[in-house]
């Protein structure tokens, strides 16, 4: 079958990353870190995994990341090539598994953790439900890898037929379309990052980049019932539009025009320092980074009041110019969120999957249309271009399809 790998070369990395702001065809070209290749189908590593033939699969950021060798080399370790990407998936169960019979529309959860690897001895972010941050990532009865789409025996949803472990299945109710579903996993992301943040009924949330971890993290903030004034800073119209949609307050400009914006919109006061831009004095209580490049981080903590909090989630690389004064000083907390697990919300503990999937079918999170953009495999070369420039060519989110007869 045809699948998109990536191919582990040290020099095919490097010349990707040099290049790909002046040639960025460089990241679906013959010198690129992926190639469509004919694979065979990953073989089931016990009786207890069960084959899933791909519906839709998302692009996601950090797919595109690794595509464009942009991010940081601190996953390349954890993971085992060469390997499927995709792990924004639904599909149908090629056979059944417990009470999911053969024929099942599923979502899968991505992270390779403890259970899905046959290990009995759980870690202790597995113990804790944050499956997530699971620390037997390259242990067990798998090749190392964080999630399905980073690992060479699970193949990933690039790809018409991967792997999965019952573990990592979740049956998708009728009323939920095959977009929503493809949603499901980076609407859980949101979700995990709004719960774990705290959010204070008077407090001014700031979401800087409205890319569509940045839209569904709006959504995740209303989805779950805060009614706090969201600053949404977005760059492109339609996801200025998109983000007045889903339920942002005010649109705020990106770069340098937030430090204008941010002080009207607070009260903060702005000072400018001998270098560099502007430091406030006041500003948002809380900022989401859907970003994760250096201006956004340094955007982040300088837009922050003191006191406040900034939560990273989009993927964020080895920053540089970021300004640690500011978390010094203003007392910041800044933390990370990553993927999902089990949430304690409302004095009861709910999976982040079922918690997504419940939301989307209350209606409180209208979110199938963001899925703007779907292309074939073969043609991968034009969807990875067009995901990489979603922001000027209006698109939101590209999934790839693989209609069967
Ligand atoms: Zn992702
Ligand atoms: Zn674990």
């Amino acid at each position: 079958m045809e699948a998109i790998e990536y191919v582990r070369s040290v020099p095919r990395y490097l010349a990707v990353k040099a290049l790909y702001r002046r040639l960025p065809g460089i990241v679906t070209s013959h010198a690129a870190v992926i190639r469509l290749r004919d694979v065979p189908e990953p073989k089931l590593p016990n009786d207890q995994w069960v084959r899933v033939h791909t519906r839709l699969c998302g692009i996601c950021g950090s797919d595109l990341a690794t595509v464009a060798a942009k991010g940081s080399p601190y996953f390349s370790p954890l993971l085992s090539f060469p390997f499927v990407l995709g792990h924004e998936v639904v599909g149908t169960l090629a056979m059944g598994t417990d009470g999911l019979p053969s024929g099942t529309r599923v979502v899968v959860e991505p992270a390779l953790h403890c259970a899905v690897r046959g290990i009995s001895l759980v870690c202790p972010s597995c113990e804790r439900g944050d499956t997530g941050t699971c620390e037997n990532i390259t242990r067990g009865s798998i090749a190392p890898g964080i999630q399905t789409g980073y690992c060479r025996d699970t193949g990933g949803g690039w790809s018409r037929s991967f792997v999965a472990h019952p573990a990592q299945l979740y049956a998708v109710p009728d009323d939920l379309t095959d977009e929503e579903a493809a949603l499901i996993e980076p609407f859980a992301c949101s979700l995990h990052a709004v719960i774990r943040t705290a959010l204070p009924t008077e407090a001014t949330i700031l979401v800087l980049g409205c890319g569509t971890i940045g839209l569904l993290t709006i959504a995740a903030i209303r989805a779950l019932g805060f009614g706090n004034r969201v600053l949404a800073s977005a760059k492109y119209p339609h996801q200025q539009e998109w983000a007045r949609t889903l339920g942002a307050t005010d649109i705020v400009p990106t770069g340098s025009g937030l430090y204008r914006a941010i002080p009207d919109a607070t009260g903060a006061l702005t000072f400018q320092p001998e270098l560099g831009k502007p430091v406030l004095v006041g500003g948002v209580d809380v900022t989401f980074d859907c970003v994760g490049s250096s201006s956004s981080i340094d955007d982040a903590i300088r837009l922050t009041r003191s006191g406040g909090s900034v939560t990273l989630v989009g993927m964020p690389g080895i920053a540089s110019g970021v300004d640690w004064t500011n978390i010094w000083h203003k007392e910041l907390t800044v933390r990370g969120a990553y993927a999902y697990g089990v949430e304690k919300l409302d004095e009861r503990s709910v999976k982040t999957f079922d918690l997504a999937m419940e939301l989307m079918r209350r209606g409180a999170a209208p979110l199938g249309s963001l899925v703007t953009t779907r292309h074939r495999l073969a043609d991968y070369r034009n969807a990875i271009r067009g995901a990489l420039a979603s922001g000027p060519n209006g698109s939101v989110k590209t999934v790839f399809e693989f209609p069967r007869d």
